[in-house]
Parts: structure tokens; sequence; C-alpha cells
């Protein structure tokens, strides 16, 4: 069976463009390309044969096989080959049930998607492993005029694009908001080696930046407005309904900044819903942080009016962005799940994270902002009893140390830490120990 798959306006104008040409807009209009598959050749496998097809693609030990992309690589990329993949082993992360969390936020049926467990601990890495092996492939091709590849980040993508980059030998360009970003954010592209420009100003500041400097052809944009990257980050969503059984969940909730992986989300599940291989879509709630919330504030408006804002200052840094790139296609997605916007502030994703870490899990603040949301909305009675909700976590707590001693130490600003949980300094005296630690069940029996 041959696949094949081009770049098409997501305008509709006319116009196919190969998957392997610099080449990030409509030359008509301007508006973003999308990657388009060959649905006729695709429908070829019906639904329980792509099915039976990915489940047999268990996790292989190593190569191609060992990724959650490219075990779905027809539904990807398929003019890659094998030999040009750059893969660390991303996707197939764990989608666990969190019981005593679901109880806390008022939900009955609450699975998290642990995509922070993964290489840079971010779900950066699904679309960036696309993109990379795209760039080795047009690099080793010898008439391509690629020489690096470049991002602007808010911290995860410029950690993915650095470590993808230094495994194909590829030099990387990271624009970076001075100040703006995890320490850990900032330290993962020095480390491999990426070439790192921390600016003066927010990520809307650097994406004009990378958007002149990458006029120029011989530097790849790797940011989510090319979208190689999208290709990825759909499988996320394709993989959530597989280990669900393909069964599919009522409500998957993405905390959304720049909008990329809202609309990714929805192509992998329209397509899987097109192929036959699941038999309906899911509702799809994008949540946002108060202080970068233009999504949220155009939903209000019914999508009548949409205003750039300029981004405040919140812990969920890496969705920290004013004037979204893929907003018209968040749209599209949204209005075709049935989709809701709803944000949360500084305390709401506070409290949902310190929640999830009493649960067990190790949330990023992020991924409190989603939790948060899907609180909000069971609440509100939007998400119903019964209904069975997936919490996209995007990366890793471990990224936010800052973010965690801050909350324990009760210093965030405009948050109540009500779960701070401070170490007991004492002497070593077993007397004293023995006594603090009967005060201690006490306590934790009376409550
Ligand atoms: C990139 C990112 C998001 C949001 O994705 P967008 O495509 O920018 O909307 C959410 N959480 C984390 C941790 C991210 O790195
Ligand atoms: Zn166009």
């Amino acid at each position: 069976m041959s696949y094949s798959a081009w770049y098409q306006c997501v305008r509709g104008c006319e116009g196919r463009y190969s998957l392997f040409d610099v080449i990030y807009r409509c030359p008509n209009c301007s508006g973003l390309l999308e990657v388009v598959h060959d649905a006729a050749a695709l429908a070829e496998r019906p639904g329980v044969e792509w099915r039976a097809l990915f489940d047999s693609r268990g996790r292989a030990a190593t190569g191609a096989a060992a990724s959650g992309v490219w075990s779905k690589a027809e539904w990807v990329l398929p003019h890659v080959a094998p030999e040009h993949i750059v893969t660390l082993g991303e996707g197939f992360t764990p989608l666990v049930t969190a019981p005593r969390l679901a109880h806390d936020l008022g939900l009955t049926d609450l699975w998290v998607k642990q995509c922070g467990i993964s290489h840079t601990g971010s779900f950066k890495d699904l679309g960036m492993t696309v993109l990379v092996s795209a760039v080795a492939q047009m690099m080793a091709d010898g008439n391509s005029p690629v020489r690096a590849v470049a991002c602007a980040s808010t911290g995860d993508t410029s950690a993915a694009m650095a470590a993808y980059a230094a495994v194909a030998g590829i030099p990387a360009i990271v624009f970076l908001p001075r100040g703006k970003i995890s320490t850990a954010q900032l330290i993962q592209p020095l480390a491999n080696g990426a070439h790192v420009l921390a600016l003066d100003t927010d990520f809307d500041g650097c994406m004009r930046v990378v958007r002149e400097v990458t006029r120029d052809i011989s530097i790849y944009l790797a940011n989510s407005m090319n979208s190689l990257r999208v290709e990825g980050q759909k499988t996320v969503g394709i993989e959530i309904v597989q280990q669900l059984g393909w069964q599919v969940p009522d409500w998957i909730i993405l905390p959304s900044g720049n909008l990329g992986n809202i609309s990714a989300l929805a192509k992998g599940l329209a397509l899987a819903h097109q192929l036959g291989v699941i038999d309906r879509l899911p509702r799809l709630a994008a949540a946002q942080a108060e202080r970068a919330n233009p999504l949220y504030r155009a939903y209000q408006t019914g999508f009548q009016r949409f205003e750039p804002v300029t981004a405040g200052v919140t812990a969920a840094s890496a969705i920290r962005i004013g004037d979204p790139v893929s907003y018209e296609k968040a749209v599209r997605a949204l209005q075709a799940f049935d989709g809701v916007v709803e944000q949360a502030d500084e305390d709401e994703l506070a409290h949902a994270a310190a929640l999830a870490d009493r649960a067990g899990l190790y949330a990023c603040p992020h991924t409190g902002v989603a939790l948060a949301v899907a609180g909000k909305l069971a609440r509100r009675g939007v998400i119903r009893t019964g209904q069975r909700v997936v919490v996209i976590s995007t990366a890793h707590g471990l990224k936010f140390t800052g973010f965690k001693t801050a909350y324990h130490e009760d210093s965030l600003p405009d948050v109540a830490a009500l779960h701070s949980n401070r170490p007991v300094e004492m002497a070593p005296d077993t007397g004293a120990v023995k006594a603090e630690l009967e005060r201690w069940m006490e306590k934790r029996l009376a409550s």
C-alpha cells in the first residue's frame, strides 16, 4: 500500500506543496498550511484492521517501533525513510486513573495522560521527532537549503528541539523570553548544545523575531506554525483512545497557549473517526491561564471577535502566550468537537496541582490549569456525573521545582497554599522525634 501526504492551505486555497519544501504559509492568502493525507488510500484498510495493526505494534525495544508516534507512521508522515527517523522513544506514555483526585475535583471517572513522562519532560517530544526526522531527510537528500533549525519557545519546545537536533547532529537556534521560563527549561537546550538567545521580551516577541529570521530559508522554523509538528502531536488523542481499548472518553481537557496542540488533538481524533477506528468524538475543553486568555475571551464572544492580549505573569509559563499563532485552527477544532474554553486563575491552578500531588501525581502548573478547569466544568454541570474525563498532563512536575517550592513555602503571589507541607527541622533526639510523630499521627487521624 502506498500512502501520501502534502501541505494545503487551511483556508481552502488551491495548491499542494511537498512536506520537504521550506514553506509554512499559503503563498496565496498567507493562512497556515496543514498536512493533508491521502484519505482514500488510508480508507482502503477498514477501521478494525487499523486497530489490530496498531495494537500489534506494542512497544518494541528499539528504533521507530519503540515510538508511540512512529508506530502510527502511516497516519503521521509516510515518506520518511526509516534510516532518517530521529527518535528518543517518545509517546507510549502512561494513562492513569486518579480516583482520589476525581473525588476532590467532583468528577466521577478521571484519567490523566502522563505526557510529561518523556525524554525532555513534555509532550513537545511527540511533534519534534517528526519535524527533526523530516529535516534529517531533507539534509541527507543533498539539495535542500536547510542548515539549521530554530524556534521561539516558552521552554518546552526549545528543550525538545535541542535534544532531537543534537541526536541528528543538526545545528539548533533557540529564542527564549529572558527570565520567563524555569531553570530546568533554560538549562536543557544549553546542555544539548543549542545556540540560545535570551531576548528581553515575552514569547510573542520571540515569535516575531524567529519569523523574521526564518525568512532565510537556510534556517528551518520549528514552531508549531510548522505543521509537521502537528502531525506528531496529533497522536496523543489516538494513543488515549487506544489505551482505553478504543473507547472514546466523554471529554479531553488540554492546557492551551499557542493553540497548535488543541488543533492537533482534534486532527488526530477526526482522522481516527473518519477511518472508522472510533465511532464517536469526545468533547474538547481548552484550558487557559486567566492571565494569558485570548482564546477564552474570544469564546465569550462566540468566536465573533479575537483580540491578542499582553500575557501576564503566570506560574503556567509554558502557556503564557497572548497572540496564539494557531487561533484559526483552534476555533475550527473546537467547533467540530462541541468544544468549550474555560480558564483558571493562579490560586485555582496551584490548588488543583496540589490536590493532584496529594493523590500521588506530580503536576506541572499547566496540568494544574487543566485539572482546575475540569473541576469548574463539573461544578457548573457542563461535565455531567458519570462522564469519563481525560486530562492531558503536558509536562513533568520536576521541570517546575521553583513553582513547587514556592507553593510549599507559601510564597506564590495570589495563592493560598492550603496544602503547604514543610519539613520539621529538629535535633536528632529520639524522645523529641517520638513526641513529634505522636503529635502528627493524632493530627492525621483527626483530619
Ligand atoms: C506547549 C505546551 C502547552 C500548550 O500547547 P499549545 O500548542 O502552545 O497550545 C501546554 N503545556 C505545556 C507544558 C506546553 O509545553
Ligand atoms: Zn490560502
